[in-house]
Parts: structure tokens; sequence; C-alpha cells
């Protein structure tokens, strides 16, 4: 049978495992396959040459039985329903994990903000907002940056539902610039979560973090700053990789000099000769492995030439299930994407709680508060897997899955 590269259906497959194991029956599955609501919007924004285009942008709530639902908005050519619907999934999953009072939301429009000006962006984002503003708000759904969306952005959408609100509202979105109600510390907590996720993982498994050969696909927002994390605590970064090409020197790159030749959409390999492909990044001899990219990268076709002790998921569904069967029967530990990632979502929670109660916490008390969610969720998450000798995937959907389908429950859901 082919393998399944769909990450809607995959992720289904997953969800009614993890429900059935911890003894839930059909209804919650029904309830949990799939978002609660789903919008599609058209919005016709005037671009720079005076003619009107007409985007298509989707916002999907999985379920809200815990609180307001809470995920990014992605900007990219390739955005669909399902993968929307996907994303909002793997929300209620994160959020459950680490403990957070949502459940899972996703958006995104299908465009290519690397060919908009500024301008163009700006009038589109407002469209946006002022398309869904019926679902969503600080209590309902709050919105955060994904692929291609960033801080200014944010800034624009806050803006635009402050106005039809005819109230600043800070905690309508997160991933804000600091001055208007942003979290020191958001920028790079994805890969402090990552970070966090490697720390326990190398000490489950004995691994010295000085020292340690790491190997990271992808060299932006994620990749970067977990390279340079990695790096700064002594580990040796052996290769990166950006949708151009890897490089890769068995003593270690320089990642400050990478970080400072990077461009804004995290390309860096087009600078040297002689890169090697993204395929053959994987397949490096390493202590840690790093997908910090795109979905679908170790696949059936290549599990079996991957050389690595330990692999945490950066990115969204770096691994298909039928390649986390195979590397969990050769005792490789799989940190999978819906732990190792959720710590952008925790410190976006962080954003949120600080602009409802008005009052600003330091970098470190972020941190401090975010290594305790991270190290707890890790824990929960092994400790799961081994006492139900389930792979840290199935354990991880098991821990996230289990708040919202409990909350559905006691309020009559199913
Ligand atoms: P980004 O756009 O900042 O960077 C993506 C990087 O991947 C770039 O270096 C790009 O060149 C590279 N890339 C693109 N296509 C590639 C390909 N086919 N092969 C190899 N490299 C490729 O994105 P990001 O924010 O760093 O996100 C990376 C991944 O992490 C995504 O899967 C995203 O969903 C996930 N993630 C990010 C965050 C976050 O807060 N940034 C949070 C959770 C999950």
């Amino acid at each position: 049978m082919a393998e399944n590269l769909n990450l809607f259906t995959s992720t289904q497959e997953v969800i009614r495992e993890a429900l059935t194991k911890m003894g839930y029956d059909e209804s919650v599955y029904e309830l949990m396959k799939e978002p609660l609501r789903l919008l599609t919007v058209r919005m016709p924004v005037r671009m720079d040459d005076g003619t009107t285009r007409v985007f298509t942008g989707y916002r999907a709530q999985h379920n809200d039985s815990v609180g307001p639902t809470k995920g990014g908005v992605r900007f990219h050519p390739d955005v669909d329903e399902e993968e929307v619907k996907a994303l909002s999934m793997w929300m209620t999953l994160k959020c459950g994990i680490v403990d957070l009072p949502y459940g899972g939301g996703k958006g995104g429009i299908i465009c290519d903000p690397r060919t908009m000006s500024m301008g163009e962006l700006e009038r589109l984002s407002r469209a946006y907002v002022r398309a869904i503003s019926q679902i969503v708000g600080p209590t309902k759904d709050i919105p955060a940056p994904d692929v291609y969306t960033n801080s200014q952005i944010m800034a624009w959408m806050m803006d635009e539902y402050s106005r039809i609100d005819e109230f600043n509202s800070p905690g309508f979105i997160t991933g804000k610039p600091i001055v208007l109600g942003g979290s020191q510390g958001r920028e790079k907590a994805t890969a402090q979560g990552v970070t966090i996720c490697i720390e326990q993982a190398a000490k489950k498994r004995g691994i010295s973090i000085q020292g340690a050969r790491v190997v990271v696909q992808g060299f932006g927002n994620a990749g970067s700053f977990l390279a340079k994390f990695m790096h700064d605590a002594g580990a040796k970064v052996i290769a990166i990789s950006d949708a151009h090409g890897a490089i890769h020197d068995p003593n270690g790159l320089d990642i400050d000099y990478l970080l400072d030749r990077r461009d804004s959409f995290g390309t860096v390999t087009t600078l040297f000769e002689n890169t090697l492909t993204n395929s053959e990044l994987l397949e490096i001899e390493c202590d840690i492995l790093v997908p910090a990219a795109v979905s679908n990268q170790i696949t059936a076709q290549n599990v079996d030439r991957i050389n690595a002790s330990i692999i945490v998921e950066a990115a969204n569904g770096p691994t298909t299930l039928e390649a986390t069967k195979r590397l969990n029967e050769r005792d490789i530990l799989l940190v999978p994407d819906v732990l190792a990632s959720a710590g952008g979502v925790t410190v976006s929670y962080f954003e949120w709680v600080q602009n409802n109660q008005g009052y600003y916490w330091t970098e470190e008390e972020v941190n401090e508060k975010l290594e305790k969610k991270i190290v707890s969720a890790f824990n929960q998450v092994y400790d799961l897997a081994h006492s139900r000798k389930v792979n840290m995937r199935l354990a991880a959907y098991m821990v996230g899955a289990r708040k919202s389908a409990e909350a559905s429950k006691f309020r009559g859901w199913v």
C-alpha cells in the first residue's frame, strides 16, 4: 500500500488511535476528527497597479471546549482547506500537551508575500481581519504568526480589530511587536522549546550536549535560532540547510557567521559552492537531527538511511507515520512535532495573559515559565510512552487530545 503523505488524514489516523487507546468511544473521535468550524473568505484587495485581486483565506476552529481557540495565520501559495484543518487539529494537541486553556485554531491565505509590496500586504492583512471578525476575538479565537507572517502583520491585524471593536485590543492576537503588547522571548520561543526537548531527550539517551553533532534542516525562524542555541550550548552544528541546499562541515559550522548572512526568508546556502542536497543532509551521521523546514522529509523511502540517535521535530509533520514506526523499531528517539514545537504557542499564551493583566514580564521570567511547561510536557509524554509501550508520537497525541476530549464530555457534547 502506498505511504500516506496526506497530513490531514494521517493526523486523523493518530487521533483515532490515541482516543481508542485511552478508551474513548467513537463519538469522541467523530467530534475531534475535523474542526468544529471552518470559515472560507474571499477578500478583494486593491493592488499597487490599480487592479483589484480577490484572495481566498480560511479560519478553522478545531475544538473550543477548553477555552478560546488559538493558532497562527499562514500566508503561502500552497495554503488549502485541508492543510488549515490539519494545522488546527495540531494546535488542539499542542495546547493540550503544554496544558494551555485553549483549543486549536488556524488560518491561512492563498498568496505569495514574497511578490507583494508592504502596502499590498497591509491591505490584505486588514481585509482578512474584517472578513473573519465575527468569529475571532480575545475570548473566542486568538490568531498569531505562522509561515511568512510576522510581527508587523500582527500589528496591522491588531489595529484593524481594535478599530472594529472600538477598543484597544492587544489580546486579540499574539506575536505582536513589544511596544504593542508583544511578549519578551516570543520570537525565539519555538527554538527555545525545541532546545529544551533536545536537552531532555539527550539526558534520557545519555548524550552530552557538549560536543554532540547536530544537523538542522531549515534555517528560518525555528532552525536558525535552534542552531544558535545548540552552538552556544557547546554542541557542534555540523550541517544546516535551506530550500536551496545544505552545507556540511564535520568540524562544526560557524553559526554566528551564517546567522549574520541569512536573508529574511531563511536563505544562506546560495552563498556557498558545492552544497549538498536536502536529502543528503538528512542522512549525515549525527547525534541529533532536527527537521525544521517542511513536511514529509523522513519517509519510508529514506528512513532506513537516517543515521541519528535522536530526532526532534521542529517542523510540522516532517516524518510520516510509516517512518515513525520504523524509527521506533530501530530505537531512535523521535520527539514529535506537537510536543517539540509547542514553545511558540506557549509564549503566545504568556503574551495573551500579560495583555489581559496589563503587566509585563522580563525575558528571564518568560523563559523560566516556558522551561517548566516544556520539561513537564516532555516527561509526561515520555513516561506515558514507556508505561503504555507506544511511540512518542502516539503518546503525545494521547496527552494532547485528552483535555479537549474530557472538556467536551463534561459539557455534554459527546
Ligand atoms: P521560515 O519560513 O522562517 O523558514 C523555513 C526554512 O525552511 C527556510 O530556511 C527555508 O529556506 C527552508 N525551506 C523551505 N522549503 C524547504 C525545503 N523544501 N527543503 C529544505 N528547506 C526548506 O519558517 P519557520 O517559522 O522556521 O518554520 C519552519 C517549520 O517549523 C514549519 O514547519 C513551521 O510550521 C514549524 N513551526 C514554526 C514555528 C514558529 O514559531 N516559527 C512554530 C511551530 C512550528
